[in-house]
């Protein structure tokens, strides 16, 4: 893994589980949350080598893992790191062409099981409540949905819009999110959201627990100047 607990010579801890491998840092984190219990849910498109570790994994950790019945036929984005999609074409599981399952991971299977029936209605909303996400940037996802479906789905010039101040604390910086780093996994209603600045801040310190060396890294990437359609903000 990443500058994961594996190679650090941290295998002393608990019984040997296999991390699964996966595609991003942003996965693997929003894995070890869920895994924490700090978050309660996640969805993630991986890559069908993926699966069969990551199922395993979850089995061992007593997490409920539900696949979807659709798969992600990925709209390439040349030079952005795969392991974060904005956008793509759901096509079913079984269709011949060639796309990325999408598993939904949850502490019960009752969650899991409501989150993939969520997204098969296309009910945002609730996807929204099972994942954790404040009901502020919920609303926001759903007044923004329309017009972001003509664009790229990164939500971030309304967010924008919304953040009043320059300087935010480091844990909102969402624009690194394409070089996978990033402690929230929603497009925060603002930088200035406060249920969303006390959820990444609670993400960070346990991803400082728990994988120090990772915190280290990801931190370093949160820091500094972002500039982006005529926006700059600092992040500190
Ligand atoms: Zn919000």
């Amino acid at each position: 893994m990443h500058a994961g607990t594996d190679e650090q010579g941290q295998a002393q801890e608990e019984a040997p589980e296999p991390s699964p491998k996966l595609g991003s840092r942003m996965q693997h984190i929003q894995l070890l949350l869920v895994k924490q219990g700090a978050k309660p849910a996640l969805r993630m498109v991986i890559s069908e080598e993926q699966l069969p570790g990551l199922s395993g994994f979850c089995r061992q950790q007593g997490l409920a893992l539900v696949t979807s019945g659709r798969k992600v036929k990925v709209l390439g984005i040349p030079g952005k790191n795969e392991g974060y999609v904005d956008k793509g074409v759901a096509i079913p599981r079984d269709d011949p062409a060639p796309g990325r399952p999408i598993v939904f991971i949850a502490q019960d299977m009752n969650t899991a099981v409501a989150l993939k029936a969520a997204e098969d209605l296309g009910n945002h909303d609730e996807m929204g409540r099972l994942l954790g996400y404040p009901s502020c940037c919920i609303r926001f996802f759903g007044e923004h949905l329309e017009d972001q479906r003509e664009g790229d789905l990164s939500f971030l010039r309304p967010m924008m819009l919304a953040s009043a101040k320059t300087t935010y604390p480091k844990t909102m910086n969402i624009f690194a999110r394409h070089q996978d780093a990033a402690v929230l996994f929603h497009c925060p209603c603002s930088l200035d959201c406060a249920p969303s600045q006390r959820m990444a801040q609670q993400y960070l310190h346990i991803i400082e627990e728990q994988e120090p060396a990772l915190a280290e890294s990801i931190d370093a990437q949160l820091q500094g100047t972002v500039e982006q359609d005529g926006h700059s903000y600092r992040f500190v």
